[in-house]
């Protein structure tokens, strides 16, 4: 079997509900989708969601990417040597994380369609469906509140809740939300890097009454030493977000024991793979892994919970990141019912999207 023919295309999808985040607002994301095509009649799908805060990357540098770097080096090869295409690949898409992440993601599919398999069934199998978060951006506590009940009237079992830009109204936030949705809910939190250790320790010692689950990237990126004396002081896990973009950044945290958990991402990592061996590590280290996500289609959806489901050591999923788009054209490729994520069923990665 060959790589006969290869296209990539940007997508940009609106989002029906902007949200606000420590660092920025966004109303619209443009995802880069790939189609991999082989002689057997086999085609693979991966999507790239580029975001310059988070992976430094824009949907140009990916569509760059495709054509320049994963064309010439994928076509006329067997798209079962993933290692070796993904080697070739590697060195040239260093600061391209998501660029990596989709051709991961398309030579994934072509091995589950290959297989007849999903493919975390192929991966290892160890739950089929798996619960998920849903995110409330930073909004006034009312709206907050409201948003809460509304989404656990839907059905999720767990919400996240963003903060870090007032630690005071996070506080307040957090407080109304646990009255508001009762006991069963989980409640996660991220600062997203917005805290100093005065913040982190004001709000944990604040929120105690809300039985938050964890506290995510509570501090900036860049301060190890600072994320390691507030995972030591707080009685909250702490999980890495920003400051987990790849394998090496895995083995840091986990060998200066920085964190009590990670976060996941495959368009920060570089896809599937990269995925399978940070858990690894985090497992080595007894590391609590979530698995994560950006704006992105239901496609990157997918690959994301096809690792999840494979594996033991994934605890949480926050995989949210399609629920708000319109015009997803891979939008079908999970199914969410009462908060629950679920596979379609299907080999590979479940759904091929209409090119
Ligand atoms: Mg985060």
């Amino acid at each position: 079997m060959k790589i006969t023919r290869i296209d990539a295309w940007p997508v940009t999808m609106k989002l029906t509900e902007p949200y606000t985040i420590a660092y920025e607002t966004v109303s619209s994301t443009t995802n880069v989708f790939l189609r991999v095509e082989t002689s057997a009649g086999v085609v693979g799908y991966g999507c790239a969601a580029p975001d310059l805060e988070v992976t430094g990357e824009i949907p140009a540098g990916v569509m760059d990417a495709c054509g320049n770097v994963i064309l010439p080096a994928f076509k006329g090869s067997d798209p079962l040597r993933a290692m070796m295409l993904m080697e070739r690949i590697r060195p040239h898409l260093k600061d391209q994380p998501a660029a990596l992440a989709m051709a991961d993601m398309a030579l994934f599919d072509i091995l589950g369609k290959v297989a007849g398999l999903p493919l975390y069934n192929l991966l290892g199998g160890f739950r089929s469906r798996m619960r998920t978060s849903i995110t409330i951006g930073i909004l006034p506590v009312k709206e907050t509140v409201a948003r809460a009940i509304d989404h656990v009237q839907q059905g999720f079992l767990a919400l996240k809740i963003k903060g870090g830009a007032d630690v005071g109204a996070d506080i307040e936030r957090l407080i109304k939300i646990r009255e508001a949705v009762g006991k069963k809910i989980e409640l996660r939190f991220d600062a997203n890097q917005g805290y100093s250790e005065a913040d982190v320790l004001q709000f944990v010692e604040a929120v105690r009454p809300a039985g938050l689950e964890l506290i995510e990237q509570p501090t900036p990126r860049e301060q190890d030493r600072l994320l390691g004396r507030v995972t030591r002081q707080v009685p909250l896990p702490v999980m890495a977000d920003e400051s987990l973009m790849s394998l090496k950044d895995a083995y840091r945290l986990a060998r200066k024991g920085l964190v009590d958990m990670i976060n996941i991402k495959l368009m920060k990592v570089g896809g599937i793979d990269e995925a399978l061996k940070i858990n690894a590590v985090s497992r080595a280290a007894d590391l609590d892994v979530m698995v994560g996500c950006m704006d992105e289609s239901a496609l990157g959806i997918a690959a994301g919970l096809h690792f999840a489901l494979a594996r033991p050591h994934v605890k949480y999923a926050d995989l949210d990141g399609h629920l708000d788009l319109t015009g997803d054209p891979a939008s079908g490729a999970v199914l969410l019912r009462n908060g629950i994520l679920h596979p379609t069923g299907r080999p590979g990665l479940g759904f091929d999207p209409d090119h």
